[in-house]
């Protein structure tokens, strides 16, 4: 997993981007691709606990939901609402998976946090929902992107002012892609000419 801390997301929206870039398109690797690599990826990651072991069926619940958040993701980076498809196979794999509300005190205020009511994957579930919806709340949601490369795919948090970004970073894919643009022009203009 790459490490850039200038993509890193604010709060438990960061639990969300690292989730999603459990599946690194560009160096094609995926932490999630079985049960074994999958349930060390979520233990390392603090998300999952000691318990009752993943099954397939869990795994493909996973996969499904980095999907959904990151067809969300890419909407984000063209400024679009997020297609429905994704939208409801969100909402349909997160639903049976409780949070309750928690309050804490300190520092003279209340604070409320959705809470997961399971252990196992479930609870990874819910707790990337939980901060999805947290996100929404707080309005960083938008920003968390999915890098404009189709090579690429990463998610990254937009803290640009003018909430622009499209590309993880501009020295890699950004120049990549606008230097392939270049490239296509060049070619169709070659090809005009002739
Ligand atoms: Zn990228």
């Amino acid at each position: 997993m790459k490490n850039d801390p200038s993509n890193a997301a604010p709060g438990s929206l960061e639990a969300v981007r690292r989730f999603v870039d459990t599946h690194d398109i560009y160096n094609g690797r995926d932490a999630l691709a079985d049960v074994e690599s999958a349930t060390a990826c979520l233990v390392a990651e603090g998300l999952l606990g000691k318990g009752r072991p993943m099954t397939a069926h869990d795994l493909s619940v996973l996969r499904d939901l980095r999907v959904a958040l990151r067809e969300m993701a890419a909407a984000n980076t063209m400024g679009e609402q997020p297609p429905h498809e994704a939208v409801d196979a969100f909402n349909d794999l997160t639903a049976p998976h409780a949070l309750s509300v928690r309050l804490d005190t300190g520092h003279g205020s209340v604070a409320a946090s959705l809470q997961p009511r399971e252990d196992g994957v479930g609870g990874v579930v819910a707790a990337l929902a939980a901060a999805v919806h947290e996100a929404v709340l707080m309005g960083t949601w938008t920003r968390l992107k999915s890098c404009d490369n189709p090579e690429c795919r990463w998610l990254f948090y937009d803290e640009s002012r003018s909430r622009t970004a499209r590309w993880c970073s501009m020295r890699g894919c950004g120049s990549m892609v606008k230097a392939r643009r270049y490239r296509d022009r060049q070619r169709g203009r070659a090809a005009d000419a002739l």
